[in-house]
């Protein structure tokens, strides 16, 4: 992909030092929400670019191997779509699910393809300003453009922006195996025996077959690595596999079953219960790892017991926005979620299912900084219940607003299949 950056305005007037209107939006992040945001913006005829850290969709890319549990009908924006039926993409059928792979083959990259050339990947952000202002500065603060410090191959570059769709999701910032949420220096040692996302185990035998491993975690992810542990173990019998699980029951964990209306996502969890009730998979829970280090292996301890050492561990236990890039701008996050606050409510874990999130846009995401909006996953803070279609509606109404479209920014509108999953005591999708 080409490195170009977007020739950018440089105009400006004396009581302002800027012409704001002149700058494009810039969207940070490619994955699928950052690329709808995109789409949105193109269609509207307003002017963008995209910063991605990595390749496109590099999140999606390290979990390629699974499979999603909502069909295509779900996984695609509206916007997207529109922008790519004019080419010669080939729409997959809405009733299928797909993996994370075809995910970024049959729609991500194509859409990238239709927005290329503002999409600017190897390119990480690394703080967002308001101008010359740091965060304290009131006066005149909503006139000045933002300013983005990015980080290229070429060195730090600087790009300014009228507004920032922050869409960076929290996949690259995954929770610790303790269970207090705490990053221990002798967690972070065994990093080369700790997997922290959905390891692709068919393509890496050798560190899994017959080995001692533990999954910790109670929600989707974990179910995921738990499934592809038990089809090696068909391979290699003396595989263990214990689930670590700080839940009062084990079948907490498994979710709607049958009456889960993302059916993918209700056999997973009939599955795994049949794999726990043969089993299979040894379960240790409710356990509350209150300690972890290195020993012949991994171990986990809790105030009551010590596990013997694992060979290797595979952490699911979720993931959490990071801050820092917007440290100098005014932003707000909800104290127990760590998401916009005022979708907080919405997203409650212990209160709403993936289905039972209500449409929500621009209104909703508001930041105290003007023309901010965090977006996507990163929006539901450390709330794992995130679904795709959620994130489309969102940066929908967001970019109406930014286009002036007043009415079809509140009119938001979202379907979402119910899902059992992630009802209270689940932990979550992913
Ligand atoms: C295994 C798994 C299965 C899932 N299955 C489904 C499903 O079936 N249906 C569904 O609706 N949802 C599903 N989800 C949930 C969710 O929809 C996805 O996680 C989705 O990828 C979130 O999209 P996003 O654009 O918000 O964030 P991401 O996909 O995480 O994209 C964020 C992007 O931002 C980039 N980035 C991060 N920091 C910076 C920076 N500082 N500068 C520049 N770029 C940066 C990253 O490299 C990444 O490409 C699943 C999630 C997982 C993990």
């Amino acid at each position: 992909m080409e490195l170009k950056i977007i020739q950018q305005s440089t105009c400006c007037n004396p009581s302002t030092g800027c012409c704001e209107q002149d700058l494009p939006v810039a969207v940070i992040g490619a994955g699928p929400i950052g690329l709808a945001a995109a789409a949105h913006l193109k269609e509207r005829g307003i002017s963008f670019f995209v910063l991605e850290k990595g390749e496109i969709s590099a999140n999606v890319r390290t979990w390629e191997h699974v499979t999603l549990f909502s069909p295509w009908q779900y996984n695609m924006d509206e916007a997207g779509k529109r922008l790519l039926v004019n080419t010669d993409w080939q729409a997959p059928q809405g009733e299928k699910i797909p993996t994370g792979k075809e995910l970024v083959e049959d729609y991500l990259l194509p859409l990238s393809e239709v927005l290329a050339p503002n999409i600017h990947t190897k390119h990480e952000v690394i703080s967002i300003t308001r101008g010359g202002l740091d965060r304290m500065k009131s006066s005149s603060r909503s006139l000045q453009p933002f300013l983005l410090y990015v980080e290229t191959p070429n060195g730090l570059k600087e790009m300014k922006a009228k507004a920032v769709i922050d869409a960076t999701g929290t996949w690259g910032n995954p929770n610790p195996a303790m269970s207090n949420g705490v990053w221990l220096q002798t967690e972070k040692e065994l990093a080369s025996i700790i997997d922290y996302h959905i390891p692709n185990i068919g393509e890496n035998e050798e560190l899994y077959a017959n080995k001692k491993i533990a999954v910790v975690g109670g929600g989707h992810s974990a179910i995921n690595s738990l499934l592809n542990l038990v089809t090696l173990k068909q391979k290699y019998p003396e595989t263990s596999i214990t689930w670590i699980l700080r839940k009062k029951r084990v079948e907490d964990a498994f979710g709607g079953g049958s009456n889960d209306e993302l059916a993918a996502r209700g056999e997973l969890g009939l599955r795994i219960s049949e794999y726990v009730r043969n089993g299979q998979i040894q379960v240790e829970t409710p356990f509350i790892i209150t300690g972890i280090h290195e020993q012949k292996g991994v171990v986990l301890k809790s105030e009551e017991k010590m596990l013997k050492p694992f060979d290797r561990i595979i952490v699911n236990t979720g993931n959490r926005p990071e801050f820092d890039i917007q440290r100098e701008i005014r932003y707000e996050r909800e104290a127990v979620t760590e998401a916009v606050p005022a979708i907080a409510s919405l997203i409650d874990p212990n209160e709403h299912s993936c289905g039972s999130v209500p449409a929500h846009g621009e209104k909703e995401l508001r930041q105290p900084e003007e023309n901010f909006y965090i977006v996507g996953s990163k929006s539901y803070g450390r709330a794992p219940t995130f679904l795709m279609a959620t994130g489309y509606e969102q940066v929908r109404s967001v970019v109406a607003f930014l286009a002036g479209d007043r009415e079809a920014a509140e009119n938001v509108q979202l379907q979402l299949p119910e899902t059992g999953v992630c009802h209270s005591g689940a932990g979550g999708c992913c």
